[in-house]
């Protein structure tokens, strides 16, 4: 491992060297999509310049290379999330297709009426509408676990919640809204105490963390390329390889198939089962190398670098005259969702447009949380390990100045 500097880190994203409205771009939209290093740029460009073809099938010498490049990168996502075999890795669209393809491929075989399925108030919309859909289609029931006004979720509610009726649970490790950091293992632990399969979404905790699907116990735990340095488009299923076994396919047609005649049609084995048609193979090959260059610096390292700046960032921010943070669980990563008294949301994100610095203002598809604490929007900037103080000081600065002209225009 290179010995940590963020300063030297940023100057591997080409895209935060340029100035937006003749400021240094600052980056602190990490929680919507995150940038990429030139390293997945160029292993993108060089996939498209020699290896680009079709997998699988064809033998000829680019099908070959495509198909390496491929299967390693599927090896690379295992070893990330410490999987333990590429089988139980199904390469996806992204967390929202994850989602969508558990709930249906795995919640029309094993979720029936009268069934339960459990949440949490902190759930993104791309785990909350999925499950909607299958307790209309089957008659099932969605109960939904607390939280407290910390935001983190209510250990005793959610245990209630707990009966032999629960197919399944579905939580977020890290909610994008709050960046409450949920007890994904202790919950799961207890989910599996009545019988129940997990799902953790891992879209905002696998840039900010080391991850372990083994040690956390879940059966289903799921991510997006985009959200840890890698492309758009690309994201991932891990499945417990007993859990996969018995899962029927989603989407049928090439790939997916061991034979087909019009009478029957033999399914391939997991993951193949589960990747129907030609896939998004360039950018799989693109997540492989933001695994590689993630792994380069170590998660543990951006784990205690992003926790010392989160740390150093909440306090700066808390001296901002009239601003209030939503999310104050003692345990979060990244996300510093606020709102400034007296103004608008938006016009805050506007304002600190103007200086240069990208933060998420609007609901951040989680309405459900904001509501909870009597709220439409929220104004969140969100970190990555590329991010420095600079970046923070020159946050509160904008904010302070936006709080103080406020004052001299209301004066
Ligand atoms: N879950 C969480 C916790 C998220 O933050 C997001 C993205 N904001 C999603 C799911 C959906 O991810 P995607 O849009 O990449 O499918």
């Amino acid at each position: 491992h290179r010995p940590f500097d963020a300063g030297s880190v940023k100057r591997d994203f080409p895209i935060l060297q340029q100035q937006v409205h003749g400021k240094p771009l600052i980056w602190l939209d990490n929680a919507a999509t995150t940038q990429k290093p030139q390293a997945v740029i160029d292993r993108l460009s060089h996939f498209y310049e020699y290896e680009n073809s079709n997998i699988h099938r064809a033998a000829h010498t680019l099908a070959a290379r495509a198909t390496d490049a491929y299967e390693s990168a599927r090896e690379k996502v295992r070893r990330f999330l410490n999987a333990g075999s590429t089988k139980d890795i199904v390469f996806v669209r992204g967390t929202t297709e994850a989602i969508n393809l558990v709930a249906q491929a795995w919640g029309r075989r094993n979720v029936k009426a009268g069934d339960e399925i459990v949440i949490t108030w902190l759930e993104h919309h791309a785990n909350i509408v999925p499950w909607q859909m299958l307790c209309a289609e089957v008659g099932a029931r969605l109960r939904v676990a607390p939280v407290d006004d910390t935001g983190q979720v209510i250990l005793e509610e959610y245990e209630k919640l707990l009966s032999p009726r629960t197919r399944i649970v579905s939580i977020t490790q890290v909610s994008n809204a709050l960046g409450t950091v949920v007890p994904v293992r202790e919950m799961t632990a207890m989910a599996k105490r009545h019988g129940a399969t997990v799902l953790v979404d891992g879209a905002q905790s696998v840039s900010h963390m080391p991850t372990d699907v083994q040690a956390i116990g879940c059966d289903f735990f799921v991510f997006s390329g985009h959200k840890v340095f890698g492309p758009t488009g690309i994201g991932v299923v891990y499945g417990r390889p007993d859990v996969l076994a018995h899962m029927p396919p989603w989407q049928g047609g090439g790939n997916m198939i061991a034979d087909v005649t019009f009478e029957k049609t033999v399914y391939q084995g997991p993951p193949e089962r589960f990747e129907a048609g030609t896939g998004n193979i360039a950018d799989a090959v693109g997540l492989g190398a933001a695994i590689d260059y993630v792994e380069a610096i170590g998660m543990p390292v951006i784990a205690a670098y992003e926790h010392e700046l989160l740390v150093y960032a909440t306090e700066t921010m808390l001296a901002v005259p009239g601003l209030k943070l939503i999310g104050t669980a003692k345990e979060k990563a990244s996300v510093l969702s606020f709102v400034l008294d007296g103004c608008r949301t938006q016009d805050v994100g506007v304002a600190l447009d103007r200086e240069g610095i990208a933060v998420r203002a609007g609901h951040h598809c989680a309405q459900p949380i904001l509501r909870r604490f009597g709220l439409e929007t929220t104004v969140r900037p969100s970190l990555a390990f590329y991010n420095t103080r600079e970046d923070v000081d020159a946050l509160v600065t904008a904010l302070q100045r936006i709080q103080s002209g406020r004052g001299y225009r209301l004066g």
